[in-house]
């Protein structure tokens, strides 16, 4: 019998739900542990205090000796909470967060001791990040590399450590976090889109990106996922043949959650509650076992720290309960993969959506202009867009038939497609009165009537328009949400300078009526973004051709789809935008595409192990079994025994054939993962992994599932999917 997978299902089947103690109201611990403004105003002077709030809402800097009597302030709230340590918290390009943790407790003379934090630590630190990837920076440069305070993401407790929100940048200058660039494209994206706020309300002062995400995940029982090698060192099942059942009776979905699961979620917010991330919704998704988890959006900067803390916090929380979080894009073949919808949308100081409409006509052209703005933008950098989100593991998800596909496109649902096609027929020049007239009652004037009945959805589409923001739904369940969102506030704040500069000049040159720049110039994008809307099934095969004749990219894998990063249309973008330098963007580049192939490596070397040493070895020894009762049936039945064992014969031929097949597939993709290994060059490393070392997976994968059927249950080594997705 196979011990390990027998065993991991008894302690499954004996566990008990973890009982969870819930506070007597949500809102009144509700970011108890966090350093925000409440908690500012109690332990801040004035002037440290609205230091601090300048820095968050100008970008001011903050004066070395304010530091000073911030640190002092936020050490004695951390200890009134039973802190002992504080750490730099970043987000290494690793894509899993770092901290470092130093104690408060200092040693001074005559052997007395103190608790001191002072300014410098908390505005700069220098963590040995020798080992973090650098892409080749810190190489050719300087070994070193340093964290610095980002005070618009407030600084929070966890455990007993106080965490302080950094970036983290080689001695260069050069980022190498998913933080850095995030702020500076938020930065160049407030800048240009309340530059255009202001054609509609001159008292704008700030315009915010606001984040919502989704995050999908699998929860499998801690021992079952522990007995599989390949969950525990990949993250998925490399093999294992679907279960009879999966989610075609879709009773999963929005079902009861079963209470072992449903007191890890209780403990697990009760978790984002003190850390003050806004988690709303949860429920069962479509695949067993799969679950979600939503906040209220946030700013963008502070709901990308939110999610990697809730990451961070979903698997410490898990293992109190016995349990595994999955974040895997793809952990199970068959049944529906995991991804993190990103709702995006832009917000002024004074918290007007500016991707919904509003009261009055001219609230509505705000909306409109944002809206098409938005509609250009992905337009014009679809296939930068595309590479934001790719990962080894994202390629399993994107184009594979159940999730969006690897072509970019954006749903707007079929009401505002009439409206846009309105506006297409606006006049080129000047607009008659009639004309505006007519259009501020009969187009404009409709949308928030459209909107409120609007019920179009089009789970298909991998960038729909829900109402009031956009929902980037290709994002990848494992992704740092920095990625899709530096990219996509960069490319709107191009779009918006660009949209700018051609209203100004309509205005000046043409001497137009700032409408009627806004208008025509409108029209022109509405016209030139055409091809990017696509309100159809996305995962059908007409589509692919359809945007194949469009010329929209379809990049299936992830090196392919990372080349666009590195060319010059990128660079130039980046660059003018402040954003990131070439160092930075090739450095990201080169990572990336080593993350690539080395997950690759991984995999191939996991499932190589698996096949040989687990699959083959118990499919010899039900062969043996076999064998020994085909001879026994010949010593009973003499020559006649091939009537009585034609059966048996037939399964060890098969077994035979499938070791055959599984033995010479792991030893060809070995030969081609030697001749990768001795491949220089990053990029090529990684198209070899992609085109010559992974195809090999599936074949083994194959003959091993073949195997799985036939051989006997009880010998069977490896614990099976159905106790995997239906057990909890
Ligand atoms: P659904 O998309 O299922 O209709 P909701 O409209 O409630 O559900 O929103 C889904 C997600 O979108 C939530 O995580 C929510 O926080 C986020 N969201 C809603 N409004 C905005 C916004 N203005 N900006 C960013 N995210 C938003
Ligand atoms: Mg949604």
């Amino acid at each position: 019998m196979s011990t390990l997978r027998f065993y991991a299902l008894k302690q499954c089947f004996n566990r008990q739900p973890v009982e969870v103690e819930e506070f007597e109201r949500r809102s009144q611990v509700f970011a108890k542990n966090v350093f925000n403004e409440r908690a500012m105003r109690q332990y801040l002077t004035k002037d440290s205090y609205s230091s601090v709030m300048d820095a968050i809402q100008y970008g001011t800097k903050i004066k070395r000796r304010i530091s000073d009597h911030i640190s002092t302030g936020m050490k004695e709230w951390a200890i009134s909470k039973g802190a002992t340590h504080y750490t730099h918290w970043f987000q290494p390009l690793t894509g899993t967060s770092a901290e470092k943790h130093d104690a408060f407790f200092e040693t001074i003379s005559d052997g007395q001791a103190i608790e001191k934090f002072g300014g410098s630590s908390l505005v700069q630190q220098e963590p040995d990040a020798s080992s973090f990837p650098s892409g080749g920076i810190r190489n050719t440069f300087e070994a070193r590399g340093y964290t610095a305070w980002d005070p618009t993401s407030p600084a929070f407790i966890l455990g007993t450590t106080l965490c302080i929100p950094t970036v983290f940048v080689s001695y260069t200058g050069e980022s190498l976090d998913f933080k850095a660039p995030l702020l500076r494209s938020l930065h160049v994206l407030d800048k240009a889109a309340t530059d255009v706020v202001k054609y509609f309300n001159k008292k704008v002062e700030k315009v915010n990106a606001t984040l919502g995400w989704e995050q999908e995940y699998f929860l499998i029982d801690k021992a079952l996922a522990a007995s599989r090698p390949d969950i525990t060192l990949t993250g998925r099942a490399l093999l294992g043949h679907p279960p009879a059942k999966g989610q075609q009776l879709d009773d999963h979905y929005f079902g009861a959650i079963p209470s072992r699961i449903l007191n890890y979620m209780r403990d697990l917010e009760n978790e984002c509650m003190l850390l003050g991330i806004p988690v709303k919704t949860r429920h069962n998704e479509v695949a067993p076992n799969q679950f979600e988890l939503a906040p209220i959006f946030e700013e963008a900067n502070l709901a990308v720290d939110h999610n990697l803390l809730l990451m961070d916090l979903m698997d410490k929380v898990a293992d109190r309960h016995d349990l595994r979080v999955l974040f895997h894009e793809k952990p199970f073949a068959s049944v529906n993969g995991s991804g993190k919808h990103n709702n995006w949308s832009l917000s002024t100081d004074a918290g007007t959506n500016l991707l919904s409409p509003g009261s009055t006509p001219m609230k509505n052209l705000q909306f409109l202009t944002f809206f098409v703005n938005t509609i250009k933008a992905v337009c014009d950098n679809e296939e930068l867009l595309r590479a934001s989100i790719a990962t080894a593991s994202n390629d399993h998800r994107l184009g594979a038939n159940e999730a969006p596909p690897a072509i970019i496109s954006v749903f707007i649902g079929s009401q505002l497609t009439k409206v846009l096609d309105e506006l297409e027929k606006v006049t080129d020049g000047e607009l008659s009165a009639q004309e505006k007239t007519d259009l501020k009652l009969n187009v404009v004037g409709k949308i928030p009537e459209i909107l409120r009945d609007n019920t179009d959805r089009n789970r298909t589409s991998p960038f729909a328009f829900t109402g009031n923001k956009f929902e980037f739904r290709a994002v990848g369940s494992t992704a740092n949400c920095a990625n899709p969102m530096t990219v996509l506030n960069t490319i709107m704040a191009k779009q918006l300078q660009d949209f700018k500069a051609a209203v100004d000049k309509l205005i000046k040159k043409k001497k137009m009526k700032k409408d009627d720049a806004i208008f025509n110039v409108l029209r022109d994008y509405i016209k030139k973004s055409k091809k990017i809307r696509f309100e159809g099934d996305g995962y059908g095969e007409a589509w692919e051709k359809e945007a194949e004749k469009r010329g929209l990219s379809n990049n299936r894998n992830t090196p392919e789809a990372l080349k666009i990063k590195i060319g010059e249309k990128a660079v130039k973008l980046y660059e003018e935008m402040g954003v990131m330098n070439r160092t930075e963007i090739e450095a990201r580049h080169e990572i990336e595409v080593e993350a690539y192939a080395m997950h690759i490596q991984i995999e191939g070397r996991v499932l190589g192990d698996i096949a040989r040493n687990h699959v083959i070895p118990t499919a010899i020894r039900y062969q043996n079994i076999l064998i020994k009762n085909v001879k026994g049936l010949k010593e009973i039945y003499g020559e006649d025994f091939k009537t009585h064992a034609s059966e048996q014969l037939t399964i060890i031929a098969d077994i035979s054939r499938h070791i055959e097949k599984i033995n010479k597939g792991i030893t060809d993709m070995i030969e081609e993962r030697k001749k990768a290994n001795k491949i220089e060059n990053s990029e090529e490393k990684a198209f070899a992994y992609c085109n010559q070392v992974k195809p090999y997976f599936e074949g083994i994968r194959y003959h091993c599932d073949k195997l799985e059927l036939l051989i006997d249950d009880e010998l069977w080594p490896l614990t099976k999917f159905r106790e995997l997705l239906f057990t909890n």
